[in-house]
């Protein structure tokens, strides 16, 4: 099926460029390091990478192969029952590389390997602890699949030493069974979280994304935001939607730069009170939100210590800058 939706002039991306961005690639060639941020061409690498008002500097890597073994109507990964075995050497090579780059923030990500006893876990921990041997200051955040719900995966994962635990929802309860995988579901996800939140040591952070332009409704997208605070998820980011060939699901629209400010004061907000959020929502959105607000659980919820939001955010984007942020705040 063909796409009909032309893309709005918010999101033409740009192209990272500049010395500090080659001189970073030189580094990233001499290490033998692959980030996900290169191949994947992301709009956001001249901001993770420079750190932003922070200084602190963000890149994402990809362990445990390139081979899924599950297929996302939305992803671009290649798939197979039986990728090859993992490197047992990578935590060790990932961390020396990444620790010698000098970067403040690593998100470590990977595929599905449901063919693994483990599904990678063990390979996950062993990574951040490795991480956190070489440069104890070193934020790590991992980017996990939802083991199948599996609590000893979680446990393994959560209790390594990380800083952040994410793992994405990827879209509204009601298109889960469309957009994902068929072995992966809201409960579950869900579920993984908050096994996650009990696991992990205080003051570690549990974190979500969604893509948006799925063909979710705004009431949709409030009320999956609601349950994901109620897991005690931390941190929520939002982004677009794109399809990455036509073969994949198409893009049901193209959300305004407006509507991704709704959804982050929205989530930020939860944790001022009711009256507040209910007087700002509804000076600046009209009669549409009457609808929304109706269902905003305000009474229960404590906002997000942030949400990123807006076309161009994927759920690594500007993370360090975010993370170190929201500990000032
Ligand atoms: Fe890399 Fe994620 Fe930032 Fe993109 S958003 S540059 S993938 S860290
Ligand atoms: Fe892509 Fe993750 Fe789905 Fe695998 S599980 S197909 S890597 S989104």
């Amino acid at each position: 099926k063909k796409n009909p939706l032309p893309k709005p002039k918010w999101m033409k991306e740009s192209v990272p460029g500049g010395s500090k961005y080659a001189k970073i690639k030189k580094k990233l060639r001499d290490l033998n390091l692959h980030t996900v941020c290169e191949e994947a061409k992301c709009p956001n690498l001249g901001e993770c990478w420079s750190g932003g008002e922070t200084g602190t500097a963000t890149a994402t890597i990809m362990i445990l192969g390139d081979t899924c073994t599950r297929g996302c109507r939305f992803c671009n990964v290649k798939t197979s029952r039986t990728p090859p075995p993992p490197d047992p050497n990578e935590p060790f090579n990932v961390a020396e590389a990444v620790t010698s780059w000098g970067l403040d923030y690593i998100v470590i990500t990977s595929v599905d390997r449901d063919d693994l006893a483990d599904q990678g876990s063990g390979h996950f921990a062993e990574t951040v602890q490795k991480l956190k041997i070489l440069k104890p200051d070193i934020l790590v955040e991992a980017l996990v699949p939802d083991f199948r719900g599996d609590s000893s995966c979680v446990e393994k994962v959560s209790a390594s030493g990380l800083d952040v635990f994410a793992h994405n929802i990827e879209t509204v309860e009601e298109l889960q069974s469309s957009v994902r995988d068929h072995r992966a579901n809201f409960n579950q996800s869900i579920e993984v979280l908050k096994m996650a939140k009990n696991y992990a040591s205080a003051g570690t952070l549990t974190k979500t994304s969604i893509m948006l332009g799925c063909g979710e409704t705004p009431d949709q997208v409030v009320k999956t935001m609601e349950k994901v605070r109620a897991a005690g998820v931390d941190v929520m980011t939002f982004g677009q939607y794109m399809r990455p060939s036509k073969r994949h699901m198409p893009v049901s629209e193209y959300v305004t730069p407006e509507a991704f400010e709704k959804y982050r004061n929205l989530g930020m907000d939860m944790r001022d009170n009711a009256m507040m959020i209910s007087g700002s929502i509804a000076f600046e959105w009209g009669k549409n939100f009457k609808a929304i607000i109706s269902k905003v659980n305000f009474g229960s919820c404590q906002g997000f210590r942030y949400i990123a939001s807006g076309s161009m955010v994927r759920s690594s984007y500007k993370a360090g800058e975010y993370y170190i942020k929201s500990m000032i705040e």
